[in-house]
């Protein structure tokens, strides 16, 4: 946040650039364009970087992706984007492992005049972030509220109150959140009015949390809250951020021997379509990322030529500093019914719904 390095519609590394002017930014057809994405917590994030691999180099880039590790990953990922920097990158796209620490390697991006796109999580604290490309998060987050809504209509064998619990993301994610805000604005109000009972008192964020979005921290949450609260009463449904945690807290209530709560997800992972068609996990979100690729993959080459990159969003991603510009793809909620409607342009998981019928 120290080093304000000017206008973000005019940042675009014409230093040594023979193509496109100093006013409009662009910069050479050829140039690097680097990827950092954070530790592989979900398929999103391994279908990432081989479209991105791809789509750069087909564009006419050269591509330089990285993984963090999944130990030492902040200073890992840190190093990384440094090394971009480094090496001349033109774009650093950042799938960032906790977006609050990596102010001084984009600012370092910008000063060598490079543009920074923060990638699906925003990046915190810093003026140096141009642009965040992702699915809309506070939507997700609403979805998932509303399927939790929907799956206890339909499929609790017993009409309200539900008794449910609430789950939520790494807080080193700035979408963990977005995601649980979203989620609240649909079910607060229910809780209000005694439609859900949270059995366990444990509505704040902080409470809800899943550090590093790992699986096992679900499960193990999920472990001592059916002990604790659910000796004698049946656990109905569960807000669950993503399809990782989704199917943890399944395994949890199966290994305890309890019915099946509703449980949401995200992802659209391979894992949880399955369960969903097998009528195990309720629901879960389609978030295409090839979709998402594609869009960063377009602002990349707005930059390049030189013209205004699209956004259309530039009043919700406040980093805490600015207000991000942003462009926000709309997310799809998936049931076993739409399934096969939801994945129609996604030959992979079409693939899996055809089997299943
Ligand atoms: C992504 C989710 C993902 C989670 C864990 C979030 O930032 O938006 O799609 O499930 O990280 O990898």
């Amino acid at each position: 946040a120290l080093a304000l390095t000017g206008c973000s519609s005019e940042r675009g590394g014409d230093t040594g650039s023979d193509s496109g002017s100093e006013a409009t930014g662009g910069f050479d057809a050829g140039a690097t364009i680097g990827v950092a994405l954070p530790d592989k917590t979900s398929e999103n994030w391994v279908l990432a970087g081989q479209l991105f691999e791809d789509g750069l180099k087909d564009a006419g880039f050269k591509a330089d992706v990285q993984y963090a590790p999944a130990t030492n990953t902040v200073a890992e990922q840190q190093n990384q984007i440094q090394a971009m920097v480094t090496a001349g990158a033109k774009v650093i796209v950042i799938g960032a492992k906790d977006g609050k620490q990596l102010s001084t390697q984009v600012e370092a991006a910008h000063d060598a005049g490079a543009i920074v796109i923060a990638y699906d999580r925003l990046i915190e604290n810093t003026e140096a972030v141009d642009y965040y490309v992702a699915f809309d998060n506070f939507k997700v987050g609403q979805l998932q509220g509303q399927a939790l809504l929907e799956g206890l209509d339909s499929r609790a064998d017993h009409d309200a109150p539900y008794n449910v619990e609430l789950f939520s993301g790494s807080p080193d994610d700035a979408n963990s959140a977005v995601f649980f805000n979203g989620a609240m604005d649909v079910l607060q109000p229910k809780i209000d009015d005694g439609t859900l009972v949270v059995s366990s008192g444990q509505v704040e964020i902080a409470q809800t949390a899943t550090e590093g979005w790992k699986a096992e921290n679900a499960q193990r949450r999920m472990d001592s809250l059916l002990t604790s609260s659910y000796g004698d009463k049946t656990l109905d449904g569960v807000l669950s951020p993503n399809d990782t945690l989704a199917r943890a807290i399944l395994t949890s209530a199966e290994q305890a021997g309890k019915p099946l709560p509703v449980v949401t997800g995200q992802d659209s992972e391979v894992e949880s379509v399955k369960s969903i068609l097998e009528g195990k996990q309720y629901s879960t979100i389609n978030k295409d990322t090839a979709l998402l690729v594609e869009q960063t993959i377009k602002m990349i080459q707005e930059a390049q030529e030189g013209k205004d990159v699209s956004v259309n969003d530039t009043e919700q991603y406040d980093n805490l500093v600015k207000i991000v510009p942003a462009y926000l793809l709309d997310p799809v909620i998936v049931t076993k019914e739409n399934a096969a409607e939801a994945y129609k342009n996604v030959p992979s998981l079409l693939a899996i719904v055809e089997a299943a019928k």
